[in-house]
């Protein structure tokens, strides 16, 4: 189910990060053994009562050597683009300023749910300065104060009042969802057309209901696939697409309602530290995963030059580990049929569920075969494994104390899990939990 996406714009200074970061907590965490990952933190998970959503900050994408004005518009663009609800932030201090209304201009064309955030009133006496933002014509300001974490729960519940009903974006089961990322030029483009024109079977392109993007349909050997936001690949143009942090942010969204995601390196450039980057949000996701080498066409292709690609990928990238590696041409076309089944291999593994007995045995065989660690005299008992979800598949352990689950253990377990199923394409998580 796609989660409902809010966007905050409003001119600088007005308390927009501050803001974002109260709303974000300390959600974001970077996961320790995942190389190049700073995240820009611009986009994040938030929540609110029992709903979790979205939420971006335009004013982190920045706009360089652009006046005020149209940086403004810029972010309010990304707002109607991105957003389900949009919260126009303002400083309750210093009133309605013409970038202000300027902004509202073009919200209020949109038609998109807009709340008025009224910022940095930090005391009550205060809150007489808001009735002069009614003018704006979105209706009721909230008086708000980021620095006291003030008056956040009234604005909230208005907000989440706006978000789309489901029903609109409902998943098909058995469609399996993928995204292509990488890098500007890597081919994403070329691969989405190679693909649609080898599978002449397009079903149809479903305009987003909500925003910009295009997802494209394609039916193969009796399974559908949606390709996901193709639009922000084929129809470029706005200023601001060029920003990295723009880029990242469609590919996080993207990522998201993907079931797999195609990682795209470009073989004639090699590895670079982006791509390290983008393959880590990926990963950080919980995604399956598929690694698409591109423009093979231009290597000198034998079996040896495929294996030291590979060797070069796996040093790279650790983290991924589990996931296969297609070389192929957007170009020629060249082995561009391996990539589909790959595709399905990898979100079949994804969506895997393995019964507890069988995986129980499999458990014990491995602790059988290493025996437990000891802390400070005290050994770590196993008593049993369950899988509890699956996208990814995870497993939880349940031990006598957590406390004793060395990382190396767990690693060992995953392993021997891994050993004994086919989870190739996909991350497996395991916790341990203590047993009530
Ligand atoms: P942004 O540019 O819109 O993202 O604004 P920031 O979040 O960076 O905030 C700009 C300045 O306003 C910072 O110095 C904040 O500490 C301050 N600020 C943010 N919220 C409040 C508030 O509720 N009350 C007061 N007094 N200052 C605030
Ligand atoms: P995107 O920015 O990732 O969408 O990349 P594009 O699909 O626009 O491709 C960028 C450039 O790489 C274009 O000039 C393409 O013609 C070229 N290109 C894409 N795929 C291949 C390929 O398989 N081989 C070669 N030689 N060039 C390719």
């Amino acid at each position: 189910m796609r989660k409902s996406v809010v966007a905050i714009v409003g001119r600088p200074n007005v308390g927009k990060s501050t803001i974002f970061n109260r709303l974000v907590g300390e959600r974001i965490s970077i996961v320790e053994d995942t190389p190049g990952v700073t995240r820009d933190r611009i986009y994040s998970k938030a929540e609110w009562l029992n709903q979790t959503f979205n939420i971006i900050d335009t004013g982190g994408i920045e706009m360089v050597d652009e006046p005020l004005l149209n940086q403004m518009r810029q972010q309010a663009e990304i707002a109607i683009d991105e957003a389900d609800v949009i919260i126009f932030m303002l400083n309750g201090r210093e009133g309605i300023t013409a970038a202000d209304e300027e902004v509202a201009k073009l919200l209020f064309k949109s038609n998109k749910p807009v709340v008025l955030a009224v910022n940095k009133m930090d005391n009550p006496d205060m809150h007489e300065m808001i009735y002069e933002f009614y003018a704006l014509g979105f209706g009721q300001p909230f008086p708000i104060s980021g620095t006291h974490g003030l008056g956040l729960g009234d604005m909230l519940d208005e907000v989440v009042n706006h978000f789309p009903s489901n029903e609109e974006d409902e998943k098909d089961d058995d469609t399996i969802y993928f995204s292509l990322i990488g890098r500007p030029n890597v081919g994403k483009s070329s691969l989405v057309n190679a693909l649609l024109n080898e599978n002449r079977v397009i079903v149809s392109e479903i305009e987003g209901t909500t925003r910009d993007a295009i997802d494209t349909k394609l039916r193969k050997d009796d399974q559908d696939f949606v390709i996901i936001d193709t639009a922000g690949m084929r129809k470029r143009g706005k200023v601001y697409e060029s920003t990295e942090k723009y880029s990242v942010l469609r590919a996080l969204r993207a990522i998201e309602r993907s079931d797999v995601v195609l990682v795209l390196i470009d073989a004639e450039t090699g590895i670079r530290e982006q791509d390290k980057k983008i393959a880590g949000y990926a990963h950080e996701a919980g995604r399956a995963i598929v690694i698409v080498v591109n423009k093979w066409d231009t290597i000198d292709s034998d079996e040896k030059a495929m294996k030291d690609f590979e060797t070069k990928i796996r040093a790279h990238f650790q983290y991924l580990d589990y996931a296969p590696i297609v070389f192929l041409s957007a170009k020629t076309k060249k082995r561009l049929h391996t990539l589909i089944p790959m595709v399905q291999l990898a979100s079949e593994n994804h969506a895997k569920r393995i019964q507890t007995n069988v995986l129980n045995d499999v458990i014990m065989d491995a602790i059988a075969m290493n025996p437990t660690p000891t802390l400070k005299g005290r050994r770590l008992k196993v008593l049993y494994a369950t899988q509890v979800a699956v996208k990814p598949p995870s497993f939880v352990v349940f031990v006598n104390d957590p406390e004793l689950m060395h990382f190396s253990y767990e690693r060992f377990l995953e392993n021997k899990i891994r050993d004994a199923f086919d989870f190739t394409g996909t991350p497996i998580k395991l916790f341990a939990r203590r047993r009530q």
